[in-house]
């Protein structure tokens, strides 16, 4: 019982000390941790400062090289052949063009670099996609690692959906900057019985992807407005039509948010038929009547698209 008492008081010593030092320890390495973080941070971002000039030569290059790999898929969609997955196509074109672009930059800069296109993204603007690469680089034994991000607009691209959905064989063609759906878009409204399909004989569409700029609108409905948007032949952001990447694959609708185009008909008949929204003839599939009955070239179009684009009037003020 004794020899009890300076135990247990040298146990609790022994205890208090062991936690001291546990703690000290643990200290120790949550600061060294932090000093070897903060220094390794500092010689990237030191390193990457350094770089700053190859790093921005080269996010100018992936803006050029990002839209040149979609136009790349855009032809292979004009060319007739199906793309099943937009993003993985464009990926492969974008790395073949980097690693051309690696040995530019070896002869240029005396750099080592090598690249990994991380993905190609739509975005909250149907005008442009955005590009994301892993960057790594190796010069004078210092090294740097960058994901550099740009975008690039798919504006004064060709609309591939018409012929992605339709296909080369329907007898759609391209030329003078538009797309003529011959005798394509009523062969399609007739195998899936929509109304009105000769309402769409010879119909046309415009080709460039040019970005309407009477924004809102609502202002379709000013005198002159609509005739130039027709003739100029400009698209429009639509959360129902599909985006670019989409289009690429021929979907007509899509989850993300994209543009709409009126497919014009030129026709005498006074009949209802699909409203002419490219979303609508290729996904929605709900019916419009003409805004102006009396034209030929006038547009089907249903109430709420006419809503969006203050046409409600549009063709009354005749009478
Ligand atoms: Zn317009
Ligand atoms: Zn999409």
């Amino acid at each position: 019982m004794k020899i009890r008492k300076p135990d247990s008081k040298g146990n609790m010593i022994v205890g208090t000390t062991a936690i001291l030092i546990a703690a000290v320890v643990l200290m120790c390495i949550v600061t060294m941790t932090s000093l070897n973080y903060i220094q390794n941070h500092n010689i990237e971002s030191q390193s990457n400062d350094n770089f700053k000039y190859i790093i921005d030569d080269y996010s100018s290059n992936l803006e050029v090289l990002g839209r040149e790999s979609i136009a790349d898929v855009t032809q292979k969609v004009y060319n007739g052949l199906p793309v099943r997955d937009s993003e993985s196509d464009i990926k492969k074109k974008l790395t073949d063009k980097l690693e051309s672009k690696n040995d530019d930059f070896k002869e240029k800069y005396d750099v080592d670099l090598s690249s990994e296109v991380l993905s190609v993204e739509t975005t909250d603007s149907p005008w442009v996609i955005l590009f994301k690469v892993r960057l790594d680089g190796v010069k004078d034994n210092e090294r740097f690692s960058q994901v550099i991000e740009r975008n690039a607009s798919v504006e004064g691209l060709r609309d591939p959906l018409p012929i992605a959905k339709l296909t080369i064989a329907s007898g759609i063609m391209a030329y003078d900057d538009k797309i003529h759906y011959k005798t394509a878009l009523s062969a399609y409204m007739l195998l899936h019985n929509f109304d009105s399909p000769e309402s769409y004989l010879e119909a046309t569409a415009p080709m460039t992807i040019k970005k309407c700029p009477y924004d809102p609108y609502i202002h379709h409905g000013d005198p002159g407005v609509l005739e130039d948007c027709l003739d100029t032949g400009y698209f429009h952001e639509s959360a129902d039509g599909s985006c670019y990447l989409c289009r690429l694959e021929g979907k007509g609708k899509c989850p993300h948010y994209g543009f709409e185009v009126f497919i014009q008909t030129h026709t005498p008949l006074g009949n209802e038929s699909l409203s002419c929204s490219d979303h609508v003839v290729f996904a929605d599939h709900y019916n419009g009547q003409k805004i102006n009955p009396d034209d030929w070239d006038s547009l089907i179009l249903d109430s709420s698209h006419r809503k969006k684009y203050g046409l409600s009037d549009y063709g009354n003020e005749t009478y």
